[in-house]
C-alpha cells in the first residue's frame, strides 16, 4: 500500500497539531502556510482540560510549562488602577480565569512547529488556489508552487479562512460585535503579573497582561455594531483605535502612544458555526472549523483536541469520508457545549453606562466575597469553561517522548 498523503492549510496550532500525528504515523505531510513565516503576534492563551492530556500525550506538556507566562490572577480595576476584584489563577488542568496552563500563543505555535518540522515539510508563502476532489484524491493548485495530488486535505486556517468557501458554500461566520487590537509594549515598572482589566463605558474594555519575554501584551477591546472595521489597513485601525479610546484614563495613553510601531494584531472576534466540517476528501480543523472565540477560553483547547481526534480516525480509516465522519461526530458535542458563551456575555463584560458597569462591578465583588465562596468556588463558576466535558479516545497514535 502506498503512503497516505495529506495537505494541511495553516500553520498556528491546529495544523502543526496534526502534522505533527500524522508524520508520526508514517503519513506523507505538507503543510501550507500563506505568511512567510511562523506569525507571533497575540497574546496568551489558555490550554485546559483535554488540550492539556493531548500536549502530554504530544510529550510536550514540560516545553509548554517552561514557557509559561507567569500570570498569576485577574484582577479588574478602577481608572486609577485600584483592583476593583481579585480573582486566582487556576490551580488545576481545567479552573479560573487565567489557566494554570497559559502561554504566548506564538509561543505555542513555535514548539508545535519545532516538534512537527523534521517530519512535515512546510511550505511558507504560499496557498491553495483551486482544489478538485475527484473521489479518489485532491488536485491541488497553488498561487506559487506547482499543482500536487494529495489522498486528503485539511484546513486549518482559522476562523476566517477563505479556502473554507470553495468547499463549504454555506460557510457563515456568527459575527459577536466586538473587536479586539492586540499589541505588543514595553513594560514598565508600574507593570505586574496580574492580568489586569479596565471595563469602561460606551462598550470598552482595556487589558494588560504579562508575558514570559519582558514585554507586556495590551488588549484594547470594543463593542460596537459597526462591521468591518478588521478589514481597514493598519493605519485606519489605528485612527480608530486612537480616535475610541482617546478619553480613557488608567495606563490607556501609553498603550495608545505605541500604537505607531508595536506588534499590533486586530481582529472582529466571532463563532464558526458549520452545519458540517468536511466535503468529500476535504475537512476543516481547528477554528475554521468551530471557533468557539477567545471570549470561551476554548479555541485552543478545541484545536489541540480536534487534531488528535481527526489524527487518530485517519490513522484508523483508509477512507478519509469515514474519518472525518466519525471526528465529526466525536467532537460536535464537546464543541457545542464550548461554544455556549456565558450568559450576558459579550453586552455584560462590555456594558453601554457607567451604571451598567457599576452593576457589573459590584456582581464581581460579590463573586470574590468571602460570604460567596463559602457556598463554593463562585469565580470557578463564572470563568471556568467545559474543558473537561470530553474523554478523549484512546488512540493508538505514538508520541515522542518529553526533552
Ligand atoms: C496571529 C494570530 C494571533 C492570535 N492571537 C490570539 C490571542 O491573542 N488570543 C486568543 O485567544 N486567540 C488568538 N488567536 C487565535 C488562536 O490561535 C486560535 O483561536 C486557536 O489557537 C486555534 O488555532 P487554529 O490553528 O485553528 O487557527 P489560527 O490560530 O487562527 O491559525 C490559522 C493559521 O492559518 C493561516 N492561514 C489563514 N489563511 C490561510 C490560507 N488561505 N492559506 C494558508 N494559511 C492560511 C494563518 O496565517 C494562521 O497561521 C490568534 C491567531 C492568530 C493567527
Amino acid at each position: 500500500m502506498s503512503t497516505p498523503s495529506v495537505l494541511i492549510s495553516g500553520a498556528s496550532i491546529a495544523g502543526p497539531a496534526l502534522a505533527s500525528w500524522l508524520a508520526r504515523a508514517g503519513w506523507d505531510v505538507t503543510v501550507v502556510e500563506r505568511f512567510d513565516e511562523l506569525r507571533d503576534e497575540g497574546q496568551n492563551i489558555d490550554v485546559r482540560g483535554t488540550g492539556r492530556e493531548v500536549l502530554r500525550r504530544m510529550g510536550l506538556e514540560e516545553a509548554v510549562r517552561a514557557a509559561h507566562t507567569h500570570e498569576t490572577g485577574l484582577d479588574f480595576v478602577d481608572e486609577r488602577g485600584r483592583p476593583v476584584a481579585r480573582f486566582a489563577a487556576g490551580t488545576d488542568d481545567t479552573s479560573g480565569g487565567t489557566a494554570e496552563l497559559e502561554i504566548l500563543r506564538g509561543r505555542l505555535g513555535q514548539i508545535l512547529y519545532d516538534h512537527s518540522s523534521a517530519e512535515a515539510a512546510y511550505v511558507f508563502g504560499d496557498q491553495i488556489t483551486a482544489l478538485h476532489d475527484d473521489g479518489h484524491g485532491v488536485d491541488v493548485e497553488f498561487r506559487h508552487g506547482p499543482a500536487r495530488r494529495f489522498d486528503a486535505v485539511v484546513l486549518a486556517e482559522g476562523l476566517r479562512s477563505r479556502t473554507r468557501a470553495m468547499v463549504l458554500g454555506d460557510a457563515r461566520v456568527h459575527e459577536l460585535g466586538v473587536y479586539s487590537a492586540y499589541l505588543t509594549i514595553p513594560r514598565t515598572e508600574a507593570d505586574n503579573d496580574r492580568w489586569r482589566w479596565l471595563i469602561c463605558d460606551r462598550g470598552r474594555a482595556v487589558t494588560l497582561r504579562p508575558d514570559d519575554v519582558g514585554t507586556i501584551r495590551a488588549g484594547l477591546n470594543v463593542l460596537s455594531s459597526v462591521r468591518g472595521l478588521d478589514r481597514l489597513d493598519r493605519t485606519g485601525v489605528v485612527t480608530v483605535l486612537r480616535a475610541t479610546f482617546a478619553d480613557v484614563g488608567w495606563e490607556t495613553p501609553r498603550i495608545l502612544d505605541a500604537l505607531d510601531d508595536a506588534p499590533l494584531y486586530f481582529e472582529a472576534l466571532g463563532q464558526a458555526r458549520l452545519p458540517r466540517w468536511s466535503s468529500g476528501r476535504i475537512a476543516l480543523l481547528g477554528d475554521a472549523a468551530h471557533c468557539a472565540s477567545p471570549m470561551s477560553g476554548m479555541s485552543t483547547t478545541l484545536a489541540l483536541t480536534g487534531a488528535y481526534v481527526l489524527a487518530g480516525e485517519l490513522v484508523q480509516h483508509a477512507d478519509p469520508h469515514t474519518a472525518f465522519a466519525r471526528y465529526e461526530a466525536t467532537m460536535r458535542p464537546f464543541v457545542e457545549k464550548a461554544q455556549q458563551l456565558r450568559p450576558g456575555i459579550p453586552r455584560m463584560v462590555y456594558p453601554h453606562t457607567r451604571r451598567q458597569r457599576s452593576l457589573v462591578w459590584a456582581g464581581l465583588r460579590t463573586a470574590t466575597s468571602p460570604l460567596a465562596n463559602r457556598f463554593g468556588d463562585v469565580a470557578g463558576a463564572v470563568f471556568s469553561p467545559p474543558a473537561d466535558a470530553f474523554r478523549l479516545p484512546d488512540r493508538p497514535l505514538a508520541a515522542r517522548r518529553e526533552g
